[in-house]
């Protein structure tokens, strides 16, 4: 048999995919090299957090799917909606910004408090949208075929790669995937926050015990911050706590240039001429490659999984078109303009 989509990585881009897909009644499956959120999305502390700014495209795009993320998670027996406090970071100040908040909120000490917000354990939870869903495990280099891609045994009409950091199989130039490494601690403790909160790094709430502390900070190319830096960083924000570590997990995030996901089939670059006019230029007709990419979640992951993931099978099986300002188009057009990335 040929599935209609074989999707490349189960973390959170996949996975969300796969449920949407398969929820659609598309023939789906994945391939994941390691384990269920065995990349960026196993470290995460998956904090679900709008965006607070001075409004535009990604604050709006943000809050959307935040919104549409807290209505998917209730049905999720590993959300926690704890709250969010979010607070401004040294130098920074939230003054005049909740005129821009488009998702629930009170003020609180000189920060906003989102009573929505929570955290999600999110391994249970990938493994719970996966459970009905073909899982293969194996490195996959996807080959092209006349009308299908070969992977390892598996056939497919369509590739999605939803590999996160991992940028080897997207082979086009006008793409680049930058990385952010991070680390999250799951401590045992009495701190008993009454909400989460966030600045400099995220902590929870007490979940049966178990309070999470961790944040993205580590760019390619930086020197590695030492993860003491994490506590400091949270006793200054919570005061003083004892703790005993009962976990650590280091991860790999993607990040790109306008921090929106991109989403959609990849334009094959070698195979169009120079454009003449882009006012006229309609990237509809230009050529494809059978390869769907799902990346750029940057550290909100888990709020952008869920209402990319529906997104993406609305396009697929309903021909909706994506929203503009998450399709893999503008990485094409803005390269083809300036001639890079
Ligand atoms: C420490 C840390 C804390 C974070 N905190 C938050 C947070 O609080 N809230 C939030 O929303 N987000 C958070 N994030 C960001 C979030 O984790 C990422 O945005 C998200 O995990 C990206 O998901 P993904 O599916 O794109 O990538 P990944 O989760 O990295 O998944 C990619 C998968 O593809 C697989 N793969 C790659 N290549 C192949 C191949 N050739 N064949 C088969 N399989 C392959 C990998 O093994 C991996 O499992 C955090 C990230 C980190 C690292």
């Amino acid at each position: 048999m040929i599935y209609d989509y074989l999707i490349i990585g189960a973390g959170s881009a996949g996975a969300h995919a796969a449920h949407f897909l398969h929820r659609g009644g598309a023939r789906v499956a994945v391939v994941e090299q390691s384990a269920i959120g065995a990349g960026g999305s196993g470290a995460a502390g998956a904090f679900i957090s709008p965006r607070v700014g001075r409004g535009g495209e990604l604050q709006r795009f943000t809050n959307e799917a935040f919104r549409f993320a807290i209505e998917f998670y209730a049905s999720s027996p590993y959300f926690y909606q704890t709250g969010i406090l979010r607070l401004p970071k040294e130098g920074q100040s939230f003054a005049g910004l909740e005129e821009f908040l488009d998702v629930p909120f009170t003020k609180h000490e000189d920060g906003f408090l989102f009573p929505t917000a929570g955290i999600l354990k999110a391994k249970p939870h990938l493994q719970l949208l996966l459970e009905k869903i073909p899982l293969y495990y194996f490195s996959a280099r996807p080959i092209k075929k006349e009308d299908y891609f070969q992977v390892g045994e598996l056939r497919a009409h369509k590739i999605i790669l939803a590999t996160g950091a991992w940028d080897e199989l997207i082979d086009e130039p006008y793409i680049r995937i930058g990385k952010v490494g991070g680390v999250r601690f799951d401590v045992r403790s009495d701190l008993a926050l009454p909400y989460s909160m966030h600045k400099m790094v995220s902590v929870s709430a007490n979940i049966e015990g178990i309070v999470t502390i961790g944040a993205t900070h580590n760019r390619e190319g930086a020197r590695p911050k030492e993860p003491r830096i994490l506590f400091e960083e949270a006793k200054k924000m919570v005061g003083e706590f004892d703790y005993e570590i009962a976990g650590m997990y280091c991860g790999v995030r993607s990040s790109v240039s306008d921090h929106l996901p991109i989403v959609g089939e990849l334009i094959a670059d070698a195979r169009v001429p120079k454009i003449r006019s882009f006012k006229t230029l309609e990237t509809k007709e230009l050529p494809r490659k059978g390869i769907i990419i799902l990346n750029g979640f940057g550290g909100r992951g888990f709020v952008f999984g869920p209402y990319i993931g529906y997104l993406l099978a609305r396009h697929l099986l309903d021909g909706e078109p994506l929203p503009q300002v998450v399709d893999v188009d503008r990485y094409f057009i803005r390269y083809r303009k300036k001639g890079r990335v």
